[in-house]
């Protein structure tokens, strides 16, 4: 069964401790190590401060659920209409 639902899109960002200004940027770089280790450095070009994050990137997008669940019905599973022009009174 198809189902639908509205979610909110939420920027995680990791601010950079030591400067405090800029905030860590993933560099692409993955070490695939289990879990995978992702080197960040801060965006702040005059702090430069580099940090290794395991098992989680930034800048991220999640998602919360909005709104409960709305069905939609399978077009197979909708009654027909009744036809009219032919009512079913035996004479
Ligand atoms: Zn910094």
């Amino acid at each position: 069964m198809e189902t639908r639902r509205e979610v909110r899109s939420i920027q995680v960002e990791f601010k950079c401790p030591k400067c405090e200004h800029g905030f860590m940027i993933h560099t692409g770089l993955v070490l695939t190590s289990n879990p995978a280790q992702y080197p960040h450095k801060c965006s702040n070009p005059e702090c430069d401060h580099t940090e290794t994050f395991v098992g989680k990137k930034y800048p991220r997008l999640e998602y919360e659920f909005s709104t409960p669940v709305i069905e939609i019905r399978e077009i197979s599973k909708v009654k027909p209409l009744q036809n009219l022009s032919n009512p079913q009174n035996p004479t």
